[in-house]
C-alpha cells in the first residue's frame, strides 16, 4: 500500500492537481501481480482516457515505483459486469505446458497436472501444488488452464487469493455480492494462486469454503497452489484444510543445476537467442534455486548484450550480472555480504579477513561464515578463500559454532534475523 501512495503522488506531481483529483482518485488499486498491476476505474471513459492521455506517466511511474518489468493493466467496472458476454481467464498465453522444463524436481507435479488436463474434475479434484516461491507452481497451474481454455473451450478462471480478496471487499462495499458469487460460480476450472495469503481473512474463507463446495458438487475442477502445505497455512480453518487435502497434494522441489541449464536453454529457444553452453552455466551457477531469478538474471543478460550491441558471450554475462548485483537486492555477493556484516558490527572487513583472533574480529567473522554458509551456494573452503584462505575446517567450526550459540541466546538470533532481512 505504501508503494501505491506514493505512486499516486509521484503522479499528482507530474500532472498537477486538477487532472489528478479528475481523473486518478477514482482509481482503484486492484491488485499487484509479479509484473503488473491492474487498475479499477469507474467506466469505459476512464479506461480510455487514462490510456489515451495518461499513458506514458502511468508506465513511467509503474516502472519507477514496482520495478523495471513492471506494466499496468486497467479495466473498468463496467467492463467487468459485462463478463456475461465476454468471459476473462487472467492467463498468461506464455504458461504452457510446451513451455514448461520437466526435471525430477517437478516431474510428479507435471504428470498430476496433465491428468487434470486431460480430465478435469475427473481425475483429481482439487489438485494442490505446493512448493517454494519462483518453482513454477503459477506456470503449471495455468498450463492447465491454457490447455482446457483452448482444447476444450472451458470457462477457465485464474485467480490469487489476494485479487480474490480484494474482489471480495469491493462487492460488499458496492453491494454486488450476487455478482461476485455468479461471476466465480461460473468456471469450469478455478486455478486459486498464493492460498498462503487466506491467512487472517476469515470472511474471504468462509465465501471460499461456499465457492468450493459449490463448484466441486457441480463437478468442476479446483487448482490450489501455495507455498504451504494447506496444515502449515496459519489460521486455516479446519473444513477448508480437509477439503484442501482431499485430491492430490503435489510437491515441486528446487531444480539442481541440470535442470536450471535445460531451463535456460528452452527460454532461449523460445525467444530465438543464442546462448553459449558455458554463459548457461554461468547463470544457472550464480542462481541458487529459484527459477524466477534464474530468468531475470537470463533477461538482464540479453539486455545487456543488445544495449551495448555485443553478442552473449561469458565476459558480457559476468558484466551484466556483477551490474545487477549492485542495484538489486535479489542475490548478493559474498562481497557485499562481508560489508554488510562488517558493517553491523562496526568494523573493516581487512578484520573480517585478518588473522586476528581477538573476540571483536573474531566473533563477527564467524557470524560472516554462517551467514555465507546459509544464504550462498558456496562450499565450506570457498568461504575460507574469502577470509584470506582459512582452512575450511575452521570455517566448518564457526559455521556450527555460530549455530549452537543461537540456540542458547536470544540476542544472537534476533542480531542473525536482522542480518539475514537484508540478504533477502
Ligand atoms: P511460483 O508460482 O512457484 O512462484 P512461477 O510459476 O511464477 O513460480 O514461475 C516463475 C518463473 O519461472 C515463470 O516465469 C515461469 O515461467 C518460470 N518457470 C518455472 N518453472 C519452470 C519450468 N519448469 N520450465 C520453464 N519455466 C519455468
Ligand atoms: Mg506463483
Amino acid at each position: 500500500m505504501e508503494k501505491w501512495n506514493l505512486f499516486l503522488e509521484e503522479i499528482r506531481k507530474n500532472i498537477g492537481d486538477q487532472d489528478f483529483v479528475h481523473w486518478f482518485s477514482p482509481i482503484q488499486l486492484n491488485s499487484v501481480e509479479e509484473s503488473k498491476i491492474i487498475l479499477t476505474v469507474p467506466n469505459e471513459t476512464f479506461k480510455e482516457v487514462l490510456q489515451e492521455s495518461f499513458f506514458n506517466v502511468l508506465s513511467n511511474q509503474v516502472k519507477k515505483i514496482y520495478g523495471q518489468d513492471f506494466k499496468v493493466e486497467i479495466f473498468s467496472l463496467e467492463e467487468k459486469a459485462d463478463s456475461k458476454t465476454k468471459w476473462q481467464s487472467f492467463l498468461n498465453p506464455n504458461y504452457t505446458f510446451q513451455n514448461f522444463v520437466v526435471g525430477e524436481c517437478n516431474q510428479f507435479a507435471h504428470a498430476a497436472a496433465k491428468a487434470v488436463a486431460n480430465s478435469p474434475a475427473k481425475a483429481y479434484n482439487p489438485l494442490y501444488i505446493y512448493g517454494s516461491t519462483g518453482l513454477g507452481k503459477t506456470h503449471l497451474m495455468q498450463a492447465i488452464g491454457n490447455f482446457c481454455a483452448g482444447k476444450n473451450k472451458m470457462k477457465v478462471l485464474y485467480v490469487s487469493v489476494e485479487t480474490f480478496y480484494t474482489d471480495l471487499v469491493n462487492s460488499l462495499q458496492n453491494q454486488k455480492l450476487i455478482e461476485f458469487r455468479n461471476r466465480y460460480r461460473k468456471a469450469d476450472i478455478l486455478l486459486l494462486d498464493d492460498l498462503q495469503f487466506l491467512t487472517g481473512k476469515k470472511t474471504t474463507q468462509d465465501e471460499l469454503f461456499h465457492l468450493f463446495n459449490s463448484l466441486y458438487e457441480s463437478n468442476k475442477q479446483l487448482v490450489l497452489a501455495s507455498d504451504h502445505l494447506p496444515k502449515d497455512i496459519n489460521g486455516l480453518q479446519e473444513r477448508l484444510r480437509s477439503r484442501f487435502e482431499g485430491g492430490l497434494l503435489a510437491d515441486i522441489q528446487p531444480p539442481d543445476l541440470e535442470m536450471k541449464v535445460a531451463i535456460l536453454k528452452k527460454k532461449a529457444e523460445m525467444d530465438n537467442t543464442y546462448l553459449p553452453e558455458d554463459v548457461a552455466l554461468f547463470i544457472a551457477r550464480n542462481v541458487r534455486s529459484n527459477i524466477r531469478d534464474l530468468e531475470g538474471n537470463f533477461l538482464r543478460v540479453k539486455a545487456f548484450a543488445s544495449f551495448t550491441n555485443q553478442p552473449i558471450t561469458l565476459s558480457l554475462c559476468q558484466k551484466a550480472l556483477s551490474d545487477l548485483k549492485e542495484i538489486t537486492n535479489g542475490y548478493l555477493t559474498p562481497k557485499e555480504i562481508l560489508k554488510t556484516v562488517a558493517h553491523y558490527y562496526g568494523i573493516k572487513v581487512q578484520d573480517l579477513k585478518s588473522k586476528s583472533s581477538a573476540k571483536t574480529y573474531a566473533f563477527p567473522r564467524q557470524v560472516c561464515m554462517w551467514i555465507l554458509k546459509k544464504v550462498t551456494d558456496l562450499s565450506y573452503p570457498e568461504i575460507g578463500k574469502l577470509f584470506g584462505n582459512k582452512h575450511h575446517s575452521t570455517v566448518i567450526y564457526s559455521v556450527e559454532k555460530i549455530e549452537e550459540m543461537r540456540e542458547k541466546s536470544l540476542e544472537l538470533k534476533k542480531a542473525l534475523e536482522e542480518l539475514l532481512e537484508q540478504f533477502h
